[in-house]
């Protein structure tokens, strides 16, 4: 199967537009990452622990430490009653985790049904485990299933599904609604969830996150997969977490030895610090990206740009038509980081069929006067794209 070859993957859309940004010196709104160097606590905890200790192999599964605070994050958060011993995996971020979750659960031929947009290491990766993914359109402006698309996708040989809730890049917090009925049917069909909930910190405007796991049913059934990357906007330490019921972290922790057996332990111990000590931090982060979210929102809304709702992520979506741009959204994202300084990222790259061409996606976890600029930007690149069409 062709599509399994690594070699033949182009490079994706995040270092893509991250590359022409470096390049050519612009404002980058593409890949998502914050433009402070994140809580300063939690950064010395790491410098410390560097100087002072924690600088050979930690244990294979995490420091103890770091999985007891995780369990403990989620039961104060989440509500949820995980052992930290038989049931939290530290791994080299959430794309550790969802390779080991992939390449150590699916067996070839087994069917996974996945939503597109889809983030882009999901499906390189359930190909070469052999998977089969089952392709869930999501389309704006709500980005939501219902139960005839997912009874159309569920079959008998229907053996994972893959979740990303909040999702990237639509800012959906999956109502609990759609969550009840996504266990529904995993339940009926003996399915096991891939949750991916890295972006589970960043929930503003009412909007609350409520893990699949806790779905009847569903606790010995969900992998849940969380990142620190994403709760204290340190997107580069990559230190993430698979929680599941003993079995499957069993199998998971089997394959995660393998594929980089430990994750920097200075980094796990930080990490940890701050899970126990955040909770100012869990309050005021997401208040503080929403503001980011709002004053993107209005400088955009002023120049006439259409902005599609969002309750979650570092994300902005524009619905391009509506902004008064004609051309695809790949076209624009090119012209607007070439032509007028701004990366931003092209929705279309992240579905395999039937791209949705209309929307683009800003990040917003920018300073003021970054976003400030990147709107004035953004209408120049509209401007010239409206001047090449006459
Ligand atoms: N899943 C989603 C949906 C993401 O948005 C990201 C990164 N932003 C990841 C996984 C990867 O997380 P990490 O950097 O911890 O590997
Ligand atoms: N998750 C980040 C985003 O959506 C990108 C991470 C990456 O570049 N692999 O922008």
């Amino acid at each position: 199967m062709a599509d399994a070859i690594f070699s033949n993957l182009p490079t994706t859309v995040f270092e893509e537009m991250s590359g022409l940004a470096r390049e050519l010196g612009a404002l980058n709104l593409g890949q998502g990452f914050p433009d402070d160097p994140g809580p300063r606590e939690i950064r010395a905890k790491a410098a410390e622990a560097v100087l002072d200790g924690y600088n050979q192999y930690p244990p294979m599964l995490g420091l103890p430490e770091l999985r007891q605070a995780v369990a403990g994050h989620y039961r104060r958060t989440q509500d949820l009653d995980l052992d930290w011993a038989g049931e939290v995996v530290v791994t080299s971020g959430a794309t550790e985790a969802l390779a080991a979750a992939f390449l150590g659960l699916i067996e070839p031929g087994d069917e996974v049904v996945v939503f597109q947009p889809v983030y882009d290491a999901y499906l390189p990766l359930i190909r070469r485990a052999g998977g089969r993914p089952r392709l869930v359109s999501l389309s704006p402006p709500h980005w939501r299933f219902d139960r005839t698309m997912l009874e159309a996708a569920f079959g008998p040989r229907t053996r994972f599904v893959v979740l990303n809730n909040p999702l990237n890049p639509a800012g959906l917090v999956a109502p609990e609604e759609d969550l009840a009925l996504l266990a529904e049917l995993c339940v009926r069909h003996d399915v096991t969830a891939i949750c991916d909930e890295v972006w589970e910190q960043v929930v503003f405007g009412g909007a609350r996150h409520r893990p699949l796991m806790a779905f009847p049913g569903m606790r010995e059934r969900t992998v849940k997969i969380g990142s620190a990357g994403k709760m204290f906007g340190l997107t580069g330490w990559k230190v993430g977490f698979l929680c599941a019921a003993p079995a499957l972290s069993r199998t998971l922790a089997r394959v995660h030895q393998f594929l980089t057996f430990t994750t920097a332990p200075n980094l796990q111990a930080a990490v940890a610090f701050g899970l126990e000590t955040g909770r100012d931090w869990f309050a005021e982060m997401p208040q503080s990206l929403a503001r980011s979210r709002e004053r993107l929102a209005a400088g955009l809304a002023r120049e006439g740009f259409a902005v599609l709702p969002g309750q979650g992520t570092y994300f902005l979506n524009l619905d391009l038509p509506a902004s008064g741009v004609d051309e695809p959204d790949r076209a624009f994202a090119l012209r607007a980081v070439k032509e007028a300084g701004v990366a931003s990222i092209p929705v279309s790259a992240l579905y395999e069929d039937d791209p949705v061409t209309t929307v683009l996606r800003l990040c917003f976890a920018k300073s003021d006067a970054v976003l400030d600029e990147a709107v004035v930007r953004l209408a120049k690149a509209r401007e010239l794209s409206r001047r090449d069409a006459l």
